[in-house]
């Protein structure tokens, strides 16, 4: 990876309201917090005013970053991200917004979610034309490729449009520029971007959904930007430069894992996507014995996995049996094997009351590098199961994402050096189900007849759901959606951008 590191799983936000409210700052704050699982190394928000740019970043989460007197600021338009760094470290310099100045001197200010896939050679051209890169984050790149692309094209949305064939890979971006905020999305659409008209009036842009609903916007208007889309947001209202058109490669990956459950993404709850890729696990894991067997998830983001594993099985679901301590922070980002080790046993504690004697069928996302599910058997060994089935919610991950996902490189990926019985083993487990890749699909696409007979009464929520309604919107998008139309890449090594050899 060399030195330079990329910015990896991100959250963006912007807020635009009308001349004169004042409350930015503090919008732009509350959805940063709501979108703290997306990154917590650090966060960073600007500002913007007829004089002035203001910026504010610091390492730490989002609660601890920002001060009283900075969410006081009295401005209409502010962006924010909270990074999550995965290669390299964690310093101050890669945390966005990043600045920019175009060749008049007037300033700029970027956030974005995605990774870049030719970041090294466009990196090489702009530091030939004189650009001084102050980190080793690729949001800073595309920061400086805008401020060129305003001097080449004449003007930001010029350099917009640019920028889709200029760069290859996922970015979601914001940008401050002379007050408004410009909101772009790479052709492809690999990661989510949302938007919506908040209740006072003015506009917001999230990376999720769960940003708007501590705003208080009304959730049957969110709606998602296109892929190739060009947004400006002015005065608390937006004009659409580019409508883009849909997603090709949606990452499969915010359903599976990343996003939270209660958000919308792609146009699909996270929350059913999870219940129906368990409901399909439970088909697939061909676990017969019904007595004193229980549903365990991995705390919390197989939970919905875990509680569709049960319903297909038809056996108790057990959401407490393991718990989690909400003050240790991810494990899987630690640099270094033994910490990650040590953390996923701060993070997890297994509760003898409830698993003493049980067949155990523990539920898990995914497995990348294999940290997780070993020590969880082992956990549930000492605390006296019978047994251990481990179910897996997604096929075997063998190929790293460059896209915006943090997955180690391919020697690091457990599934790529051991087949499915060396892992059953490896995690000391009875037995081992992964998703199947066609499963994984068909959980984004329209209700399979199976669901249909098995699930009739989850299903007639959404079929009976009156028109207008959330749900109602989620029957629509479910009837057109083509479950092929998401990036599979980590699972397939189907890449859909080319992948130069140097950042392999
Ligand atoms: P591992 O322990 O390395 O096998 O990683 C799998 C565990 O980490 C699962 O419990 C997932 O919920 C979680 N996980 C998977 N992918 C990621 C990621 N990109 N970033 C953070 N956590 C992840």
């Amino acid at each position: 990876m060399s030195e330079l590191c990329w910015q990896d799983e991100c959250a963006v936000m912007a807020v635009s309201l009308p001349h004169g409210t004042g409350t930015a700052p503090r919008l732009c704050y509350d959805g940063l917090r709501q979108q703290q699982h997306r990154g917590q190394d650090g966060s960073g928000m600007a500002l913007q005013n007829r004089t002035r740019m203001l910026s504010q970043r610091k390492l730490g989460l989002v609660a601890e970053v920002y001060s009283n007197g900075w969410l006081r600021h009295n401005f209409d338009v502010a962006i924010g991200h909270n990074r999550y760094a995965t290669q390299g470290s964690p310093s101050l310099v890669n945390l966005q917004p990043h600045r920019a100045v175009t060749v008049r001197g007037e300033p700029l200010s970027l956030a974005s979610n995605g990774d870049l896939t030719n970041f090294r050679q466009l990196r090489r051209q702009l530091k030939r034309n004189g650009v001084q890169f102050v980190s080793t984050n690729d949001g800073e790149l595309l920061a400086w490729l805008v401020a060129d692309g305003i001097t080449e094209t004449g003007s930001i949305v010029g350099a917009l449009r640019r920028l889709r064939g200029t760069v290859t890979g996922a970015y979601s971006a914001v940008v401050l520029f002379r007050e408004r905020v410009y909101v772009a999305r790479d052709p492809l659409g690999f990661r989510p971007l949302v938007i919506t008209a908040l209740p006072d009036g003015g506009i917001a842009v999230a990376s999720e959904t769960v940003a708007f609903d501590i705003l208080h916007a009304d959730a049957t208007q969110y709606g998602r930007v296109a892929a190739g889309a060009i947004l400006e947001l002015i005065n608390g209202k937006v004009v659409v430069h580019d409508a883009g058109w849909p997603d090709t490669t949606p990452c499969k990956f915010e359903h599976v894992y990343f996003s939270r459950p209660d958000s919308v993404v792609f146009g699909l709850p996270s929350s059913l996507v999870r219940r129906r890729i368990g409901w399909a696990l439970g088909r697939e894991s061909h676990i017969r014995r019904r007595s004193r067997v229980i549903v365990v998830p991995v705390p919390d983001s197989a939970n919905w996995i875990a509680q569709g594993v049960a319903e297909s099985l038809g056996v108790p679901y057990e959401p407490g049996a393991i718990i989690r301590s909400h003050t240790a922070r991810r494990t899987f980002i630690e640099k270094e094997q033994r910490i990650r080790d040590e953390g996923v046993r701060y993070k997890l504690n297994p509760d003898r009351s409830m698993l003493e004697g049980m067949t155990v069928l523990l539920v898990d996302d995914s497995i990348v590098r294999g940290t997780t599910v070993p020590k969880i058997v082992r956990m549930l060994r000492r605390v006296g199961v019978a047994a251990v089935h481990l179910l897996i919610g997604s096929p075997p991950i063998r190929f790293p994402c460059f896209m915006g996902i943090a997955t180690p490189r391919r020697e690091e990926l457990i599934a790529n050096r051991m087949s499915q019985a060396a892992l059953t083993r490896f995690a000391e487990a009875d037995s081992l189900t992964h998703l199947s890749l066609a499963a994984l699909q068909a959980s984004g696409g329209p209700w399979t007849a199976w669901e249909r007979r098995r699930f009739p009464e989850v299903l007639a929520l959404y079929d009976r759901a009156a028109p207008g309604t959330l749900r109602a919107k989620v029957r629509k998008r479910l009837a057109s959606a083509e479950p092929g139309r998401y990036c599979y890449a980590c699972f397939t090594g189907d890449y859909p951008v080319p992948i130069p050899r140097s950042t392999r």
